[in-house]
């Protein structure tokens, strides 16, 4: 799949605003391909009137970009990266200008008038995956670190991005082709009569290998969470102090708020970062509107957004007695990861707790004033418990995306399916299918054996430009 010597990428010079539209000081469009230093030279006079062509590669030029009149239509730098040395492992060249949308349109149209076509989604790093500059994972990693909503996150990504994961399943690979090669040749020469012993060494390798995946599955949910924020609702009757608390979580650390383009809802996403884990508050637009008073709707509401999330915080006001509408919240609470937050801990409480702690003994109870800011520590505590067991905060967190994790799922049972081969005592065949459909899936994850189809899919997550 890796073609390292296809500096020409798919042919064509591609051409993209690399930088977001709007407002701003700088925007660059970015050019990549064969022809691209030779577009730029078009439409660029350097104030030393140097050609780009004859300037060495990662020197800036300071200059104008002209249009093909030659009127100025702005100031800007040009640099040029020389394949190899770039990105996308072809000549690149970025012309930072001003960053105006009118002003970045009119280069970018310049420089397909003169040859560039449009850029595909994530097609300058899907380039330099074809061009072996990156693996997969970390051409996927690219965007979760352009996404990343927390340091956490950043943290994962930047790991991927530099062959975190490529370093963990290379080994696997290999030490699986070694395994296939041995077999193969025990095959080929039945009457050595060697089976047994080979396969119970290949039986000893594929026990270490399972638990080397398995050791990434486990940190794999971690990963998912740090990468898309753990789903919290915040559930409760009106009044009890929801908005109260969602505000003092959004207050410590100043929460992103983030409107993903291109999706249509009508709730705004916010995260609350609590102990380096994110916290994506289901329908935070939701919690924070006026109660209508039309309860039914108010339970229906907490109905979806606890089936939606992975951790329900259920307010409660200890200051007054429990109603039947708090009832109501219990019984949601059923099957879910549930804090049980007794608010208003600053006044008198109405009730004794241990009744209720006795019905809900599985339940992580917190006493909290969101008004005060009291308890919150031990709540967050708490909750970054639910992500990181004890001492896994130093593990290695390489796996964040569903996709990879079902690969690992299936390079796991196809492992699994050649012990039990073994076990079961029949031909060395079978196991090898076994080993060749496990190195397969793993192989998948760096792109050494995914598909065509598989990589336009991860590609086409990203934005224009990447
Ligand atoms: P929501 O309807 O569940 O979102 O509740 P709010 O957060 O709007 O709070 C309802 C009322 O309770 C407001 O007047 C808050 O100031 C008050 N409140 C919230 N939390 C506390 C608390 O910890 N202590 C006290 N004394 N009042 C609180």
């Amino acid at each position: 799949m890796t073609t390292a010597d296809n500096f020409g990428g798919e042919g064509d010079t591609i051409s993209a605003i690399a930088t977001a539209v709007g407002e701003a000081g700088i925007g660059i469009v970015r050019l990549s391909g064969a022809l691209a230093v030779a577009i730029a030279d078009k439409i660029f006079v350097a104030a030393s009137g140097l050609r780009l062509a004859e300037t060495p590669s990662h020197r800036a030029l300071y200059g104008h970009i002209k249009d093909l009149t030659g009127s100025i239509i702005d100031e800007c730098l040009v640099i040029s990266m020389r394949a190899p040395h770039s990105y996308t492992r072809e000549d690149v060249v970025e012309i930072q200008s001003h960053g105006g949308r009118v002003v970045m349109g009119r280069i970018l149209a310049l420089t397909y008038e003169l040859g560039a076509r449009p850029a595909q989604r994530g097609e300058f790093t899907k380039r330099a995956f074809l061009n072996g500059r990156l693996d997969l994972s970390a051409a996927e990693a690219v965007m979760d670190l352009i996404s990343a909503k927390t340091e956490a996150a950043r943290q994962v990504a930047v790991k991927q991005l530099t062959g975190g994961l490529r370093r963990k399943i290379e080994p696997l690979r290999d030490e699986l082709l070694a395994m296939l090669a041995h077999l193969e040749a025990t095959i080929d020469f039945p009457e050595d009569d060697i089976e047994a012993a080979t396969l119970e060494a290949v039986a000893e390798k594929i026990n270490k290998s399972l638990a080397v995946i398995q050791e990434l599955i486990t940190g794999a949910s971690t990963g998912r969470i740090l990468r898309e924020g753990l789903k919290t609702a915040i559930i409760g009757k009106p009044n009890v102090g929801k908005s109260s608390l969602l505000n003092a979580l959004l207050a410590e650390e100043r929460a992103i708020v983030t409107d993903i383009p291109g999706t249509t809802r009508d709730t705004i996403e916010e995260y609350a970062e609590v102990e380096g884990v994110p916290l994506l508050l289901i329908d935070t637009a939701g919690i924070r509107e006026a109660e209508d008073g039309a309860e039914k709707l108010g339970i229906e509401r907490a109905r979806r957004w606890a089936t939606a999330a992975d951790l329900v915080l259920a307010v409660f006001d200890h200051s007054k007695p429990l109603t039947a509408e708090d009832e109501a919240i219990f019984a949601l609470l059923k099957g879910k990861t549930a804090f049980i937050l007794l608010n208003k801990s600053d006044l008198a409480p109405a009730f004794d707790l241990s009744p209720l702690q006795s019905r809900f003994s599985s339940y992580k109870f917190c006493s909290i004033s969101a008004k005060r800011e009291q308890g919150l520590t031990e709540l967050k505590a708490a909750i970054a418990g639910l992500t990181y067991t004890a001492g896994e905060t130093d593990r290695e967190v390489l796996v964040t995306k569903e996709e990879q994790l079902n690969l690992l799922r299936e390079a796991a049972s196809h492992l699994r399916g050649a012990l039990t081969t073994i076990e079961g005592g029949l031909s060395a065949d079978f196991v090898t299918i076994d080993l060749k459909s496990a190195w397969e899936k793993l192989g998948e994850i760096t792109g050494d054996t995914a598909t065509e189809d598989i990589i336009d899919e991860i590609f086409a997550r990203f934005c224009i430009g990447k």
